[in-house]
């Protein structure tokens, strides 16, 4: 039992690789538990479900394992208010968008995708922001009806005030104050019957009872939607607290083309969690210099939510190395590092996986550690002359790596055979052989030619390192394009 009544949530939606990102709004969420006193839980948002895929709900629960982010109740371990994916809750949503519909707070749009992509053109075109025009609010009953029985296609849309604004406290923004009339009338049930994340996100908010809602501030011009629908049901509203987000060095949203972003590529690369949590936790603390070196207990002493920064989190990778090197060599035992080396290599079972492809291809065991360490490295010294030696010419070899890039992007679920069935088209495609267009990805994932079978190594690697070897690729291959005249 909570001593305080506070509870907090982290509300991933599984539609991509674990963001660090997450990792910080967790871990925000955690301490506020911790410092309260209070229970912090993980719902599963997964109502986009043609971008939702079970192999990232795995690699989001594990990665914010591996983080030491231990939730009370979430999908995997049940709890009193489940379930906790918002896809097995589909069948609850319902009868609260009919209650918005009786009580004339909601009504039904039958407007066809094409009619609303005219009306945002024509709106861009005259300069505004694209919002529902409200065409379908002047539906009869009848209309409506018929239009039911017809069996046209649906949405449910929330009704929105026509003046005024919405002023409300955000725990870390302060006041804030936003017009009704930048608010646009949202979908809360789509043509399938699932709910949009907004819907979802209050009903589940209010029925999980949670107090306290601390996310990212992309969500910040979101509120007024939601604080709507927590008034037109009677419900007492949460706190909010939306976080500033983090950057990169130059400001720049922290995004994957820039900078790896994805839990798994620090883990793969070796960085301990603890170091991580350590300099998430940094943007939630006021220390003194000297200080910087601090376990999860620690920061949720010092946590002080009332004092953070809007200035942003930058994601300094030189600082986050200074502290993992810090933690290796000042906090953990001898045992604990030699343990915390076996976990490490033994990662997504790559030890095991990368001696098995091995043992057909070696004469004395000391070959592995050429032959198969690229497994394990956190960085390859890509040598510009192991490309030059391919047949293809330089700028070819630059076109086949920025075509695999987005491509592979595309794969839903991760394996030998979904990368290979991918790579086979990109050869298709470009109207290459499948040896031509592997031939540079053999250099990008192990910095050889002669190395194990490449299907196998790019699933064994996983997306994020493949992607950020595919960039140093690319950026090494491209030193040897001559300078265009
Ligand atoms: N599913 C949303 C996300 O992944 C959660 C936002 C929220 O916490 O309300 O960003």
């Amino acid at each position: 039992m909570t001593t305080s009544g506070v509870r907090v949530r982290i509300a991933p939606s599984p539609t991509g690789e674990p963001h660090v990102g997450t990792a910080y709004i967790a871990l925000f969420n955690y301490l506020f538990a911790k410092k309260h006193g209070g229970e912090f839980i993980l719902r599963i948002e997964d109502t986009d479900a043609t971008r939702s895929t079970p192999e990232f709900e795995t690699k989001v629960l594990d990665a914010l394992k591996w983080c030491g982010l231990e939730w009370k109740e979430g999908p995997d371990i049940g709890g009193p208010y489940g379930p906790y994916r918002q896809s097995d809750r589909k069948s609850m949503y319902q009868p609260y968008a009919q209650e918005l519909l009786d009580k004339g707070h909601a009504f039904r749009c039958f407007c066809t995708p094409e009619r609303l992509e005219q009306m945002r053109e024509a709106q861009r075109a005259a300069g505004k922001a694209p919002k529902y025009d409200g065409l379908c609010l002047t539906l009869t009953a009848e209309e409506v009806t018929s239009k039911m029985a017809a069996g046209e296609s649906s949405v449910i849309r929330m009704k929105i005030p026509t003046e005024g604004s919405c002023d409300f406290t955000d725990g870390v923004y302060g006041e804030v104050s936003i017009p009704w009339d930048s608010v646009d009338m949202q979908v809360l049930i789509k043509g399938d019957g699932m709910p949009t994340y907004h819907m979802a996100n209050v009903i589940d908010d209010h029925l999980m009872k949670i107090t306290h809602v601390a996310r990212g501030e992309e969500w910040l011009a979101s509120v007024p939607k939601h604080i709507l629908l927590y008034r037109y049901f009677g419900w007492e509203q949460p706190v909010f607290m939306h976080l500033s987000l983090m950057r990169n060095a130059d400001k720049s949203k922290l995004s994957k083309r820039k900078n790896p972003t994805s839990i798994s590529y620090y883990s793969a690369l070796g960085y301990i969690p603890e170091a991580l949590m350590n300099f998430l936790g940094l943007f939630f603390v006021q220390i003194a210099e000297g200080e910087e070196l601090l376990t999860m207990d620690e920061f949720a002493g010092k946590f002080d939510p009332e004092n953070l920064s809007k200035a942003g989190a930058i994601f300094d990778i030189q600082k986050l190395d200074w502290l993992n090197g810090r933690w290796i060599r000042e906090k953990l035992s001898e045992e604990e590092f030699q343990q915390r080396v076996l976990t490490w290599a033994m990662e997504n079972d790559r030890l095991h996986q990368g001696l098995k492809l091995s043992q057909s291809r070696i004469s004395k065991l000391g070959e592995l550690p050429d032959l198969m360490g690229f497994l394990l490295k956190s960085e390859l010294n890509l040598d510009p002359s192991a490309f030059a030696r391919i047949k293809s010419t330089p700028e070819e070899l630059l076109e086949i790596l920025n075509t695999v890039q987005p491509d592979l992007e595309k794969i839903l679920e991760w394996n030998v055979e979904s990368i290979e069935a991918e790579l086979r088209a990109v050869a298709d495609r470009m109207g290459k052989k499948l040896k031509v267009v592997v031939a540079p990805l053999f250099v990008a994932m192990s910095g050889s030619s002669r190395s194990l079978p490449l299907f196998d190594s790019m699933a064994i690697l996983g997306r994020a390192v493949v992607r950020q070897r595919l960039k140093l690729a690319a950026q090494t291959v491209a030193s040897l394009v001559g300078p265009k005249n």
